[in-house]
């Protein structure tokens, strides 16, 4: 969307006073949810997001089986009430797009060849959302499955970085700054998205996509940005499971 709005200052801070390579804030708990098998409920910036984890489980109907490995089904939805003007319940394009990408992200991280036939279900409800929800969403099932004892590689994290700023008056894209994990208004009226997911001991990418346009220099900052969101992310996931186990452990003793 092409504004005149200044989205960031000559001294590289941010509408909300952010400097270029600075997350919004990030909490994160696990075992939030006592029905299902793993749960978690993170806020990043003004999105609150909960992911609960189902399995693994005989996989229904039996077509959907496969006979060597486990499916992941993560079905993400946004909430009527989480956006400013109400959203039409149910699934659209965009969730059905979110679902299908964090479904591909989260099977190659998980040991699927341990349970052959079974369904694992990822429920991801983005209760508030303000830009970088796919995100929110893959970060909360990271930890939701890691709390529902799944066997994984890793623990998937993902972040976005992207391009905001300098806009021709003939409404050409030229300049701009790229920064880490876009805001609400920086996502509107910003020049490009970047949201990639990744196992953060390797490295691997498991989700990459890109909305706008960046060029060969701009891409190489912007991911190596978002890379390295997913690094500081990854470690308020392990100090929220650890928070969990600890408690646990407490109350048994
Ligand atoms: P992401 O949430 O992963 O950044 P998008 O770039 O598609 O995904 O969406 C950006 C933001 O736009 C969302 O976080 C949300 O705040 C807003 N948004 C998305 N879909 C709708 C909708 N149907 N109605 C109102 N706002 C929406």
């Amino acid at each position: 969307m092409k504004s005149d709005k200044k989205l960031i200052d000559e001294n590289g801070k941010r509408l909300d006073g952010r400097g270029p390579d600075q997350l919004r804030n990030i909490k994160i708990e696990a075992g939030v949810l006592h029905r299902a098998d793993g749960s978690c409920y993170l806020e990043w910036g003004g999105n609150k997001v909960i992911a609960a984890v189902y399995g693994p489980r005989e996989a229904i109907p039996k077509h959907t089986q496969n006979p060597l490995k486990a499916i992941v089904k993560a079905r993400y939805n946004m909430a009527a009430f989480s956006v400013d003007d109400r959203k039409r319940p149910g699934p659209d394009r965009r969730s059905q797009e979110i679902s299908k990408v964090t479904s591909e992200a989260l099977e190659k991280i998980v040991l699927t060849d341990q349970f052959p036939r079974a369904a694992i279900d990822v429920n991801i409800e983005v209760l508030d959302a303000e830009a970088g929800t796919r995100c929110a969403g893959l970060t909360a099932a990271g930890v939701a499955l890691a709390d529902a004892g799944i066997p994984m590689r890793d623990i998937p994290v993902a972040c976005a970085a992207g391009k905001i700023g300098a806009e021709n008056n003939d409404g050409m894209f030229s300049g701009g700054f790229v920064v880490l994990d876009l805001g609400k208004e920086e996502d509107n009226f910003g020049n490009a998205d970047l949201p990639i997911a990744i196992a953060p001991r390797t490295n691997d990418i498991i989700l990459l996509q890109m909305d706008g346009h960046l060029t060969f220099d701009e891409f190489e900052h912007a991911l190596d940005l978002a890379m390295k969101g997913c690094q500081e992310i990854s470690k308020l996931q392990k100090e929220a499971l650890l928070r969990r186990y600890k408690s646990d452990v407490e109350v048994e003793e």
